[in-house]
């Protein structure tokens, strides 16, 4: 089998609002081949620019639109694709967009893979430790502690047991800061998991009194309270902290999960499939954090093609902890572009079984949400 085409397609909602939510838009990968099998990944990145990373022109030997690398090879040969597209785009890859990019591509690969032997992904990557994964559901924080009472109310109506709410108005004071969170409780529930998304809003000193602050309510863990290239203020924080530290989203790459591993010193690595360079990297990412001792958590905040890659890595590794899965209010994109779904049960998310990815495009709705 070879590839014949790849191709990145950017879509988004008629409404952008300005929040920290990049389920907005997407940028959905497709890789073509010459036995008629399409692979489909997703990218979640600055959209247009890893468009250019993938279908950008040759411009020297290790600076290459990386759709130029794989036309003509065999999708089954991931591992050395990897390394192909890592090395020919080290002038400009190597963290970021770059490695986004990446990620879209392998996934897309080994969904070609799934399909073409029609075995699930998870399948292939050797897994099956889980019929079905726990998951919280994960949310934007209400515009007031108050706000996010009553949305922690309506999530828990839904059958969650376990929620996350993230970013604004976290950091603006000790006292709403602490409000956010007793409200969460409140309105979640105390027989329930509750974490919580900082958003990169405090230094490390005003990190470990919010972490003690916040372990009055039982969290589950505290996620991305520093800025990500802080990581003597993550071992600092991690160290004083009587709840777990988790972080990884800003992460692309297993070095860059080695740096917040061990320098870090976190204690759960939050990998996202659509980011991290695709499940060849992320099979890895997962094995250095078993190695330490530590759990890895998803992340993923766009579409259902997300979603089922991390379905499918979960269920390929010992260390799974939970899978997010995004109940943002107001945001239906992933609702329109794949003719599959993914629904909570009983607070669960069932492992995908079909081939490949085991979802389908809805082509008509892709091209109505079309940009480039
Ligand atoms: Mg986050």
């Amino acid at each position: 089998m070879k590839i014949t085409n790849v191709e990145a397609i950017y879509v988004s909602q008629k409404v952008v609002r300005a929040q920290c939510d990049s389920g907005q838009d997407a940028l959905i990968v497709k890789v073509s081949t010459d036995a008629g099998i399409t692979g489909i990944g997703e990218v979640d990145s600055a959209p247009l620019a890893a468009k250019a990373v993938i279908e950008g022109p040759f411009s020297h030997t290790i600076s290459t639109g990386l759709k130029h690398l794989l036309i003509g090879e065999d999708p089954f040969e991931t591992e050395r694709l990897w390394h192909k597209m890592y090395h020919r785009t080290i002038y400009s890859g190597r963290r970021g967009i770059g490695v986004h990019a990446m990620s879209g591509i392998d996934l897309a690969l080994w969904d070609i893979k799934g399909k073409a032997l029609g075995l699930p992904v998870w399948k292939l990557l050797g897994g099956g430790f889980q019929k079905q994964i726990r998951c919280y559901a994960s949310s934007l924080f209400g515009a007031t502690p108050k706000a996010t009472g009553e949305l922690a109310k309506r999530i828990r109506a839904k059958g969650f047991s376990a929620v996350k709410f993230g970013w604004v108005p976290m950091g603006t004071d000790a006292k709403t800061d602490v409000d956010l969170v007793r409200q969460a409780r409140r309105g979640f529930g105390d027989d329930a998991d509750v974490m919580i998304d900082a958003g990169l809003v405090w230094d490390a000193r005003t990190a470990i009194q919010r972490a003690k602050a916040f372990a009055e309510f039982g969290i589950f863990w505290l996620e991305e309270p520093l800025p990500p290239d802080d990581y003597e203020g993550y071992a600092k924080l991690t160290a004083a902290s009587p709840v777990h530290i988790a972080a990884g989203e800003q992460e692309s790459g297993r070095q860059s999960f080695l740096d917040l591993m061990d320098k870090g010193r976190v204690d759960i690595a939050q990998v996202d499939l659509t980011r991290c360079g695709g499940f060849t990297e992320a099979m890895k990412i997962a094995s250095l954090a078993a190695d330490r001792g530590l759990k890895v958590a998803n992340h993923g905040f766009s579409t259902y093609i997300n979603v089922h890659a991390a379905l499918h890595w979960l269920n390929a590794i010992p260390n799974a902890l939970i899978a997010e899965f995004v109940v943002q209010e107001n945001t239906s994109l992933r609702e329109f572009l794949t003719k599959d779904h993914v629904r909570m049960k009983d607070g669960f998310l069932p492992v995908p079984d079909a081939p490949g990815l085991g979802l389908e495009l809805n082509e008509e709705q892709v091209r109505k949400h079309r940009v480039a």
